[in-house]
């Protein structure tokens, strides 16, 4: 038995009844409006604050309420499956974390930032692709690579403040990945 979305209402659950859906989300779409009736309705689209009722327990609340109760390892570990990220990139992240602190110390006691990436762009390009650009040292570097994706994880990554920061860009990106994917492959049906 499903024990979490995984798809349109990705960590998404209600929190009165814990019913994984079907839920009731007020959305905002486009209509394609002929004088005669309407014959287009795009899929609709839903932010944190929307209108959002258990089908079940008819529970009401908003879309920020029935996500509230998903743990934030269970939301990651989904969208690292999704985005197919292994455990171990995973875990290098948080380790870079722990790094972070230590390898800026080394780096300014030596006076010197010997690479130009930061800990976390550092993981990211050893881990990316398998390792096959683990030799870039600068983003400028990987800018001449030709792999857009690889330059954007590595941006964001330069970024992002801290892992928890950059794995939210991560979520916010998969979103938008995940949105595109529909539209191309569905027509934007549900
Ligand atoms: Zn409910």
């Amino acid at each position: 038995m499903k024990k979490q979305n995984d798809n349109c209402l990705i960590g998404m659950k209600c929190p009165n009844c814990g019913s994984l859906g079907p839920f009731n989300i007020v959305v905002t779409t486009t209509l394609t409006v002929h004088d005669d009736g309407t014959d287009d309705a795009n899929g609709g689209e839903w932010e944190d604050e929307n209108y959002c009722q258990c089908s079940d327990c008819m529970h009401p609340a908003t879309v920020a309420d029935f996500s509230r109760n998903i743990t934030n390892a269970n939301y990651v570990s989904e969208l690292l499956a999704f985005m197919d990220v292994s455990q171990e990139f995973w875990d290098s992240l948080i380790e870079a974390q722990q790094n972070d602190m230590a390898a800026e110390f080394e780096q300014a006691r030596k006076g010197e930032n010997l690479t130009g990436l930061t800990e976390l762009q550092q993981q990211v390009t050893q881990h990316y692709e398998g390792g096959n650009y683990a030799y870039i040292k600068s983003v400028a570097d990987a800018e001449k690579v030709g792999d857009g994706l690889f330059v954007f994880l590595l941006n964001e990554a330069g970024d992002a403040s801290d892992k928890d920061e950059y794995i939210a860009m991560l979520i916010t990106a998969a979103r938008q990945i995940r949105t595109c994917q529909k539209e191309i492959e569905f027509g934007g049906a549900a």
